[in-house]
């Protein structure tokens, strides 16, 4: 119930604003977010690189529905991988970033598909100048066709684009079945968003067998799979499928969110694996914050804590 209630709040205008002006908010943001600005997101890249953690990086925004925006949003991505291979924190796909299509256009009435496509195309060329990859987040259901849609074409041009694939949509084997090949890399999650019966699994235990099959399909396939989960018994059956198939380390990787479980996101790194941090950063925070409070009540009394104590 209350994971239903903050994503409704995700989408509401109105108490957004009442949060977004609260004058403790942004302290307590910090925690998942580290900044607004493009140095806040280097910074926290440089910070993981010292635990030999990897990066990959939101540019906060979505649903846009205004051009001028989705230019901006395009623009910041640019100048951040400038930004990350001035640093030196970009080569080998070490500080990588993440793409939503609707941040980026996809929403426009007409041609957005197309605006959103070509915006994605000229952050992906920036990112192949710098070194790195970029991953195309998957958001809610209605988008996800588009969304694999622009990641064939992307490919065509930048062959080690990312995609995202979440295990509550009934569709996902399917999907992860097309796309274990050679060469595709592939994030796979529960899934973030509030979907209906008719295509998402509604219990947390069918999501999180539906996730095992899914992985069973790519650890199994040629491509290289991407584990972004909190789980600890996913990230545990990751790593026995893995050992199963014989990959290597380098073969495959393990995600979490900034912010979230860090101690075991060190200890995956320390013994050897791959571990990828999604950093988001920027002042358009409310919807993603919203949503990792939906996924755990203890995010959420963290937040509100924080608003009552300070604020
Ligand atoms: C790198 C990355 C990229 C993502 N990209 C997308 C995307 O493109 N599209 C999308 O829809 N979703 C995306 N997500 C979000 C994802 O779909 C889930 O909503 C989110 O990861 C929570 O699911 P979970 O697998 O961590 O498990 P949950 O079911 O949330 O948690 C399972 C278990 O993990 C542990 N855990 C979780 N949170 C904590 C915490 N704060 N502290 C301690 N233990 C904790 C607990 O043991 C908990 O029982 C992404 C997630 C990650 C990590």
């Amino acid at each position: 119930m209350l994971r239903n209630s903050l994503l409704q709040l995700s989408k509401s205008g109105a108490v957004r604003q009442t949060i977004e002006k609260a004058p403790v908010s942004r302290s307590v943001v910090r925690r998942f977010v580290p900044g607004d600005r493009t140095e806040d997101a280097v910074s926290a890249t440089a910070e993981l690189r010292t635990t030999n953690r990897f990066a990959t990086i939101d540019y906060l925004g979505e649903d846009t529905a205004d051009l001028t925006q989705a230019i901006r949003t395009r623009d910041h991505y640019i100048e951040l991988l400038k930004a990350l291979a001035d640093a030196d924190l970009s080569q080998h796909g070490m500080g990588e970033v993440s793409l939503k299509l609707s941040a980026l256009g996809q929403y426009l009435p007409g041609d957005g598909h197309k605006i959103a496509l070509d915006h994605a195309r000229e952050i992906c060329q920036a990112a192949a100048n710098a070194g790195t990859t970029v991953t195309l987040d998957m958001e809610d259901h209605t988008t996800t066709d588009a969304t694999l849609e622009s990641l064939r074409e992307l490919r065509q041009d930048f062959p080690w684009v990312g995609a995202v694939i979440q295990s509550y949509l009934h569709r996902s084997e399917a999907d992860c079945r097309d796309l274990a090949h050679e060469g595709s890399r592939v994030r796979l999650c529960k899934g973030a968003y509030k979907e209906p019966e008719s295509v998402a699994f509604q219990s947390s235990s069918d999501v999180d067998q539906s996730y095992v099959r899914c992985l069973k399909i790519l650890m199994a396939g040629a491509g290289y799979p991407m584990v972004a989960s909190h789980d600890p018994r996913l990230v545990e059956i990751a790593g026995a499928l893995a050992a199963h198939h014989n990959r290597d380390a380098d073969s495959f990787e393990y995600q979490m969110l900034y912010g979230i479980r860090p101690e075991e996101q060190k200890r995956i790194a320390d013994r050897g694996n791959q571990m990828r941090v999604y950093i988001p950063y920027g002042e358009e925070w409310y919807g993603y914050l919203m949503r990792r409070m939906a996924e755990r009540p203890a995010n959420a009394m963290f937040f509100l804590r924080g608003l009552a104590s300070k604020g």
